[in-house]
């Protein structure tokens, strides 16, 4: 069946199990399963079909892409990660997809293909503590200047971007406070200007949509021009492998290639391949389960007597329910408000409230069998965190608070577990605390 067909006819939930069905680049018609590959350099044939090779490679045409590809070397490409390129732009809305050897691997690529010494980033001021490390460590050492802003407020955005700017960057939900950004009034303002700039000039509205999953929120459609992932977290699923990719138009697929053949930050196949075979496939799977096990922890903290806060963007009380409401969807429409939390508990000092958090952490540390404190997040167990001496340690304490972090603030990412035992557990801890 061709695959504009099968478009048509099927849900994105099965498309992503069967991928597509004929992908150009590899015959495995008779495979059920794409088998894992394992050759980091490949038998040419003959010089000119070598030469034909580095000539095809990021070089992309309409061509090429009916055609099997010319593998040459790992690093240039390879079956399984091309296969999974193909799958994970499908996912996301997305005409092209490049994988990397994590998320921060395709977060610089992205970076590093849209600017230039002399340019400006605008960034949302709360993000993963590597890529505020990055942002803040690295690029000014580039002469590539960042702002880091609150986003929110789109008339201060409008007033920071100058004619050097060429990305606005952020996360939606934020990590770790939940936070979300609006991703159309964002675009609707870089639409305006870029509408007002030459071809060489335009803004690139670059989102990190780990938190989300393609399958709570597809930012391509809301406007972004470029979606990335950790695939290590919600999409690969399993907690096995280190993954990342972007996401993006066409015209920056040869880019993204060329990046990832001289920078490195390759993709193994033997990481691509689980998140191909079981994360991609049981992706909305998982996520259904963990968004109903979410929702019903989110209104059980925020009933508790010990809690102060819960941020879950699908709880009426959530501030921004509305703008939840409206760019959380699933692949049906339905409203899929992700697999996080961030709360805080009942204190009369933010030392208190530290205190308190990492206790109720270190209970759930030797305690809990459902809840298991470790850093990352999207996993099929249930992981809690302390984001503000953990994940977000390089941003200092007090401009942790000046983002909307508090200093005991605990981020739960929601297994696969029955949400019955979740909710023991986590009442045991705070019973003790
Ligand atoms: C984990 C994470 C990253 C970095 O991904 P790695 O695969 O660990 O390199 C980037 N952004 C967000 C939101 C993350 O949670």
């Amino acid at each position: 069946m061709a695959n504009d067909e099968k478009n048509k006819k099927y849900s994105k939930e099965t498309q992503m199990i069967y991928g597509l069905a004929h992908s150009t680049k590899w015959d495995y018609d008779h495979h059920v399963v794409p088998p894992i590959t394992a050759s980091a350099t490949y038998r040419l044939d003959s010089a000119e079909r070598g030469a034909q090779g580095f000539i095809e490679f990021a070089n992309t045409s309409n061509e090429t892409k009916r055609k099997q590809p010319i593998l040459i070397y790992d690093r240039l490409g390879e079956p399984n990660k091309d296969i999974l390129e193909e799958n994970l732009a499908f996912a996301e809305s997305g005409e092209c997809a490049v994988t990397y050897s994590c998320g921060m691997a395709a977060i610089s690529a992205v970076f590093g293909i849209l600017t230039k010494s002399g340019d400006d980033i605008i960034a949302h001021r709360t993000m993963y503590g590597c890529t505020y490390s990055l942002l803040t460590n690295w690029y000014p050492r580039y002469n590539i200047s960042v702002q880091l802003l609150n986003l929110h407020d789109l008339d201060m955005l409008v007033n920071a971007i100058t004619e050097k700017t060429r990305v606005i960057y952020f996360e939606t939900p934020v990590n770790p406070t939940l936070t979300l950004l609006d991703i159309e009034g964002i675009a609707e303002i870089v639409r305006k200007i870029n509408g007002m700039r030459p071809e060489d000039e335009q803004i690139s509205i670059v989102v990190d949509n780990t938190f989300a999953t393609p399958y709570c929120q597809r930012p391509l459609e809301l406007g972004a021009d470029i979606v990335v992932h950790s695939l290590t977290k919600g999409i690969g699923g399993f907690g096995t492998d280190m993954g990342g990719v972007v996401i993006g138009p066409e015209r920056y697929r040869d880019l993204l290639l060329l990046y990832r053949k001289d920078f490195g930050g390759v993709l193994s196949p033997k990481a691509a391949w689980p998140v191909l075979v079981y994360g991609l496939p049981t992706l909305s799977l998982r996520v259904q389960r963990q968004i109903e096990t979410s929702m019903r922890i989110a209104e059980h903290l925020e009933r508790h007597p010990k809690v102060r806060s819960v941020s879950y963007p699908g709880l009426p009380s959530f501030p921004q329910y509305e703008l939840a409401k409206k760019q959380m969807r699933n692949y049906d429409g339905e409203f899929a408000p992700g697999t996080l939390m961030y709360f805080t508990l009942k204190s009369d000092s933010p030392q208190e409230s530290r205190d308190k958090g990492e206790a109720l952490i270190n209970y759930c540390a030797d305690n809990a069998y459902t809840i298991t404190l470790a850093v990352s997040l999207g996993h099929t167990r249930t992981l809690i965190e302390h984001p503000g001496s953990m994940t977000h340690s390089s941003i200092p304490a007090d401009e942790q608070v000046k983002r909307g972090m508090d200093p005991g603030g605990v981020r739960l990412s929601i297994g696969i577990e029955h949400p019955d035992d979740i909710i023991r557990d986590l009442d045991e801890a705070l019973s003790q605390i």
